[in-house]
């Protein structure tokens, strides 16, 4: 019988998100634009993260078969360490956070995380392993403690507290007459982009995942909150393979490896300061950058990084 209701649950799901735009976009892809193709192969292992070693190798991806958008890839994310994508926008930079979380297979190379191919492994292993903060967020119409909750069976409220603490998110939301128990979405909070993402910050850090992606976590933010919450940014990227996708460099100044993605492939690579160096792309971008914004707190970032 519950098999007969799924396709009307679905259905029902899109209207509602049609009309609300209030549903996670993971389970949205999960239910809806995950490809028939993308199933666990037969007698997949869960995955064994044991330090977070995330590989790229020579990875091919388009999503139609006539426009290759990544055209042989190479990532090398060791053990802990961070690092940062940059490129111009339409460059496949959130595409390849979908393809670790596998909402799509590569067509060409491997995505390898410890050694293991993120084929040959079940994917809800996958996908509990990674954390991923989206662009764009979009919420369950629920509680606003639901939609931070989520981030891990059985959190308790002491725990989602102290997420949307470190998320700058608690301030807010007890200042709403239901605190936690306020509902978001058509009759409720409407919710900032901005304080969705930190709702969405504050389910990454309570899922705690051992691989974390950031992509464009702090774009709708203003510099004030951005800077307030970078420092927990930093600090859960500390000790777990973190890949933080930005469109404001002031995020990445402090990655192990930046890499310019431009046209299909890595442009450049380098930490901040070798990339300054090389006066490429980079430092193109960063100069430009420096002029159209807040030109005293990069110029600070800039010698941070020296
Ligand atoms: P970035 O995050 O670097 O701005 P994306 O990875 O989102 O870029 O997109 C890379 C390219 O793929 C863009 O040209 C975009 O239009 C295209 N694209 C993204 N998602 C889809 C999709 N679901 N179907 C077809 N094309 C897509
Ligand atoms: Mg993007």
């Amino acid at each position: 019988l519950a098999q007969l209701f799924r396709p009307l649950d679905l259905l029902g799901m899109v209207y509602r998100t049609i009309r609300q735009g209030v549903i996670d976009m993971a389970s949205m892809f999960a239910l809806i634009d995950t490809p028939a193709e993308v199933v666990d192969a037969p007698g997949a292992a869960a995955l064994a993260v044991a330090q977070g070693h995330v590989r790229f190798e020579d990875v091919r991806f388009g999503y139609d078969p006539d426009r290759e958008i990544l055209k042989g890839l190479d990532l090398d994310v060791p053990a802990g360490s961070t690092l940062a994508v940059v490129g111009p926008s339409g460059a496949g930079k959130s595409t390849l956070a979908r393809l670790m979380y596998r909402f799509y297979d590569v067509a060409a190379g491997r995505i390898t995380i410890d050694g293991q191919d993120i084929r040959d492994v079940q994917q809800a292993s996958l996908r509990a392993a990674i954390g991923i903060v989206p662009q764009d967020t979009v919420l369950f119409n629920d509680t606003i403690g639901y939609n931070i909750a989520y981030g891990r069976e059985g959190a308790s409220r002491a725990e989602v507290e102290a997420a949307a603490a470190g998320a700058v998110i608690a301030g807010f939301i007890e200042r709403q007459p239901d605190g936690y128990d306020a509902r978001v979405g058509e009759r409720g909070l409407k919710l900032s982009g901005g304080e969705k993402q930190r709702v969405a910050i504050a389910r990454t850090l309570l899922k705690n995942p051992p691989i974390l992606i950031l992509d464009e976590a702090t774009s709708a933010l203003d510099s004030r909150t951005e800077a307030e919450i970078l420092d927990t940014l930093e600090a859960i990227e500390r000790g777990r393979t973190t890949i933080v996708i930005a469109h404001r460099l002031s995020t990445v100044v402090h990655a192990d490896q930046i890499v310019v993605l431009d046209g299909g492939r890595v442009a450049e690579r380098g930490t901040h300061a070798e990339l300054l160096r090389l006066g490429g792309t980079y430092a193109e971008m960063w100069a430009r950058q420096a002029q159209d914004d807040d030109v005293a707190g990069a110029s600070e970032g800039a010698l941070a990084a020296e």
